[in-house]
């Protein structure tokens, strides 16, 4: 079943989250000269048109996205997430929103590499175009979670691996796990990002309880809430589990929470947690 188009919901709140903790960790790598690798098991279609038929019908990205671009009181931390947006959008005016392959493209330098992952038969090609004249990318099509295994560890030793799968099947909630273990048997010291939505508590309890018995140390989980949790249909909250954060990032969340939440969720609903699921 591929039934998912991350074009209706590309720019949302959750895009938001999990772009800026995805530019902080890639801000922090790049703090070392040494290239990483930049690993993308889930990678969409790489850009999406904001004003187009898909996004439109849902609005998404008009209380995601919309609602912290060109604020007066952005925080300084937020500018590489921004500025690599600003970058598909220079006349000023929000018409395009860069996926997370597009947005690691504007962040890595030329001795980084990025190799990223779509099985989708339409998504595929357009990522796959959007990256024909870049020398660092290698686009496969095929599933995300075989890369833990084929891909790791980076002759680099040094990497970021987003794990962003749709969570259209119920399977998702425990191949990711499955996948976080093979990636970190392979390759303990890199930094993996595991997105994921809160639609049934229970589910993402579930999720941690797994992710907790792998014996994992080092995980953080960054949350945001825009309604309260219900057990009817639909997204309330998404959040990020980080293992192997950059020291800084706690800190960085931290302050960056609370305007994140004051500007998706104007009415005040919802919630910010950042916890340590796993300490070290
Ligand atoms: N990471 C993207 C971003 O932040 O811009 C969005 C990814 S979207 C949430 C999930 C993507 O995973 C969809 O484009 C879907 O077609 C793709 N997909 C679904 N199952 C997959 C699998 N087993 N392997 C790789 N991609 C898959």
């Amino acid at each position: 079943m591929l039934s998912y188009r991350h074009s209706f919901h590309a720019g949302n709140h959750a895009d938001v989250l999990k772009h800026t903790v995805q530019s902080l960790i890639l801000e922090a790598l790049k703090e070392k000269e040494k290239p990483f690798l930049y690993l993308d098991t889930h990678a969409g279609a790489g850009r999406y048109q904001l004003a187009s038929a898909r996004a439109e019908r849902t609005g998404e990205y008009l209380e995601g996205i919309a609602r912290i671009w060109q604020q007066d009181d952005t925080p300084a931390q937020l500018e590489p997430y921004l500025n690599a947006v600003a970058a598909f959008n220079r006349s000023g005016q929000l018409r395009y929103y860069p996926g997370s392959p597009l947005i690691a493209r504007e962040l890595l330098r030329p001795q980084d590499m990025l190799q990223l992952t779509e099985l989708h038969p339409s998504d595929f090609p357009l990522l796959r175009a959007e990256f024909q004249n870049d020398k660092r990318a290698t686009v496969a099509r095929g599933d995300g979670y075989q890369q833990l295994k084929a891909k790791l560890p980076p002759t680099s030793r040094r990497g970021l691996i987003l794990i962003d799968p749709p969570y259209e099947m119920k399977t998702d909630y425990q191949a990711v796990v499955t996948g976080i273990s093979e990636g970190y048997r392979r390759f303990a010291t890199g930094v993996y990002a595991l997105w994921y939505p809160v639609v049934l508590r229970q589910q993402i309890k579930r999720m941690f309880h797994e992710l907790e018995a792998t014996g994992i140390r080092r995980i953080l989980q960054i949350e945001l809430a825009i309604r309260p949790d219900s057990d009817q249909r639909g997204m309330t909250a998404s959040g990020m589990i980080v293992i192997n954060p950059p020291w800084k990032l706690e800190k960085q969340m931290a302050a960056l929470l609370p305007w994140l939440h004051r500007k998706l969720a104007p009415g005040g609903t919802g919630h910010v947690s950042l916890s340590w699921l796993v300490p070290e």
